[in-house]
């Protein structure tokens, strides 16, 4: 009976939909979520714990979260001037932003394969999609960009910088001229910053008046906080502070990230030792018959299988107590693609190990 009552009643573009899927990692070693996998020294535990004590689980949290803003500012090195937006994670950002800007026939534009996140949003909000396909080498095709830009008038453009789940910068010239072009608001993704060697957009907030920059502390090290931020000015954040639910940063996010952004160091060290294993990872992979690995800038590396073994390759480095993200192109730029996660020493080795056995 209800069955009638959804057909009739559920936006048919929801009901095509499935749920954001994550696959269950009991048990494993997950590498398929770009997590950092160090774990904070007992001491810092200890003292992340005595803040909590002192958290006033009673009340709302500061909806305007000025302390933790203070901290985030420094942090990531948000101009002065300009305004900072927190999400529960920069996804509710993303939602954000589609919100505001989904009039009728209004779309968003991305380059593909990017953040998968674009589009489902897109059309969660009832927004066009445009995807523009990226160059075999994975970088921005500048003129297919501006043709769709032009053709489209898309209202909302996300560039991710580094890219997902290609894991290259694209060139910063490019990244420009479609700025310079696009008519509506580029929001540039740097998502995985703590790894792209200082390479962002946060200075250059001021030279254009439709840029935005999104961050997160998800992939520095703290994912299960659920944490981003956009930075931009007032005249934009202003009107998407409207649509932010009042108390989207809770009481315990907002006292632990306080704490955290106090060891910068730590993360720093921990995204410099990621960094170092990235390289070695890349050639134990390129070194690999038959695989091919591509360069990144991030804390994954996208590899290519031999034709047609993508998936019998996850299921048996499954089998063997790694999970990788299986990408699950059979063809076009991504075909026979699989992407890992960078982690500590020894879970690279046993992916490696996984990954030989089942080649
Ligand atoms: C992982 C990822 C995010 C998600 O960030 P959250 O803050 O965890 O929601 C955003 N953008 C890109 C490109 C990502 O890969």
């Amino acid at each position: 009976m209800s069955q009638d009552r959804i057909a009739k009643l559920i936006r048919p573009e929801i009901a095509a939909l499935s749920a954001y899927h994550v696959p269950p990692a009991r048990g494993l070693i997950k590498l398929d979520a770009m997590e950092n996998p160090y774990r904070w020294p007992p001491e810092m535990v200890d003292a992340w714990l005595a803040t909590l004590r002192d958290a006033e689980i009673n009340r709302y949290p500061d909806p305007a979260a000025g302390a933790l803003k203070d901290k985030l500012r420094t942090a990531m090195d948000v101009p002065a001037g300009m305004d900072i937006l927190l999400g529960n994670g920069s996804d509710e950002i993303i939602q954000m932003l589609a919100m505001a800007l989904a009039r009728p026939g209004a779309g968003i534009l991305a380059p593909e394969p990017s953040f998968v996140m674009y589009r489902m949003i897109a059309t969660l909000c009832g927004m066009d999609y445009t995807g523009v396909p990226l160059a075999a080498d994975f970088a921005l095709d500048l003129p297919a960009t501006l043709a769709a830009i032009e053709r489209q008038r898309p209202a909302l453009l996300f560039i991710a910088y580094p890219n997902n789940p290609t894991g290259n910068l694209f060139a910063r010239a490019d990244v420009e001229a479609v700025i310079q072009a696009a008519p509506g608001l580029v929001v540039i993704d740097e998502a995985y910053a703590p790894f792209a060697g200082g390479e962002s957009f946060m200075a250059d907030l001021g030279r254009f008046d439709n840029l935005v920059v999104m961050r997160t502390v998800s992939k520095m090290g703290l994912a299960g906080l659920r944490l981003g931020l956009l930075a931009g000015s007032a005249e934009w954040l202003s009107e998407f502070d409207k649509l932010r639910l009042p108390y989207n940063i809770n009481v315990l996010t907002q006292a632990t990230a306080e704490f955290a952004l106090e060891y910068g160091d730590m993360f720093e060290e921990q995204a410099a030792a990621i960094c170092a294993e990235r390289a070695a990872l890349f050639d134990a992979l390129t070194g690999l018959e038959g695989v091919e690995a591509f360069r990144s800038d991030a804390n994954f590396i996208l590899f290519r299988t031999p034709p047609g073994r993508a998936a019998e390759l996850h299921a048996a480095m499954r089998e063997r107590g790694v999970l990788v993200k299986n990408i699950g192109a059979t063809d076009g730029p991504l075909a026979d693609c699989l992407r890992v996660t960078v982690a500590l020493p020894a879970e690279n080795a046993a992916f490696l190990a996984a990954l030989k056995a089942a080649l």
